[in-house]
């Protein structure tokens, strides 16, 4: 069955095929993305040669990164990975979903973790939801959040649907950059890893159902003054697929997308990163809108025209460690960057979201 789609892509590409065919898949049953269509529009880019690193879009002088050089270990996000799937589909409310909530609780039970509970009003009732946020102490005032969702998608809770990619995959990642976190003195901002619960429609993705995690998070920071204190909000969505090819997002920051490029050429890694642009509905739009400058480092094109996507096709055998590694470093080190003073002097505004 087609399931909505919990994330709406429309790339902005021309000339392709693959443009179009996306187009229809992103346009069925997900009429918001339409308004993220337009606002791509008017700030689309053309894009990059595939396989050429695109440019940055804005003026960011070079920083020098703090701290020491981290990597993520590879094996351990792939068998986090493994240990997710295995519990099955996690949607909110089944049991594969407590124990995986168990699971992330073991995995961080020497760290500073707290549950954000609340309870999410949704087309199908009230469900109960929280959000788990792991704090790493850094020694510079203010926090760089590195986010994922946890569930896995609810309209497809009566198929086998374990989203290895979509939910397991960079809930594996937040795990394994942990593991590089924990125990050491962190030289820059605070690092906060956050769960994110409800990121999927439970009925049919839009404004009201979906993000219901960030939505609350968002709201409750912005009343408690923590969102003022967060410098960049840099969200990891289906990165497992082997074919990776992570898109620039629209309605991401754009000095923070530009970060994320400059860590990723560092590395090595720049052709796997905004070959294309796209404008992507994610767990970083409710920060977008209260000013918090965002990231989402998503690659939705998964199988041949994301056909895996929102299907039992999204299986472990369609990922690899090293998406993974790619990733989690990249993350890493755009961290570094940041603490370096990566964009502490752009006057960009928040990016609009709608
Ligand atoms: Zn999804």
């Amino acid at each position: 069955m087609l399931s909505p789609r919990s994330v709406c892509v429309f790339l902005r590409l021309s000339g392709t095929g693959l443009l179009s065919s996306l187009i229809l898949l992103a346009g069925l049953g997900c009429e918001s993305s339409k308004k993220a269509s337009e606002v791509g529009s008017e700030s689309a880019q053309k894009p990059a040669a595939a396989g050429a690193p695109a440019a940055p879009t804005s003026a960011v002088s070079a920083p020098s990164p703090v701290g020491p050089e981290l990597h993520i270990d590879p094996a351990k996000a792939w068998q986090y990975t493994k240990d997710i799937v295995a519990n099955g589909p996690r949607w909110d409310g089944s049991p594969g979903q407590k124990k995986m909530g168990e699971y992330i609780h073991s995995k961080l039970k020497n760290d500073q973790v707290e549950e954000d509970p609340f309870v999410a009003d949704t087309p199908e009732g009230k469900f109960a939801m929280r959000n788990i946020i792991a704090k790493f102490p850094g020694s510079k005032d203010g926090i760089i959040v590195l986010a994922s969702h946890i569930d896995t998608n609810y309209p497809l809770r009566n198929t086998n649907f374990v989203g290895a990619n979509d939910g397991a995959s960079t809930t594996a990642l937040l795990l394994a950059i942990a593991d590089q976190l924990r125990g050491k003195k962190l030289e820059g901002y605070s690092v906060w890893l956050v769960f994110t619960d409800g990121e999927e429609a439970i009925k049919s993705w839009s404004d009201t159902d979906s993000l219901y995690g960030s939505r609350h998070l968002a709201q409750k920071w912005q009343q408690d003054g923590t969102a003022k204190k967060i410098k960049a909000f840099l969200l990891a969505d289906m990165i497992g697929d082997a074919d990776l090819d992570i898109f620039r997002d629209m309605n991401s920051t754009p000095w923070l997308e530009d970060v994320v490029l400059q860590a990723a050429t560092r590395l090595g890694y720049q052709s796997y990163f905004f070959a294309e642009n796209s404008t992507i509905e994610d767990d970083h739009l409710p920060f977008a809108r209260i000013g918090v400058p965002v990231a989402d480092i998503i690659d939705l094109t998964y199988g041949y025209n994301n056909s895996y996507h929102h299907t039992t096709e999204d299986t472990l055998d369609k990922l690899s460690p090293k998406s993974l590694q790619i990733s989690g470093d990249v993350i890493l080190e755009t961290i570094r960057l940041i603490n370096g003073g990566a964009g502490s002097g752009s006057t960009a505004p928040p990016q609009k979201a709608q």
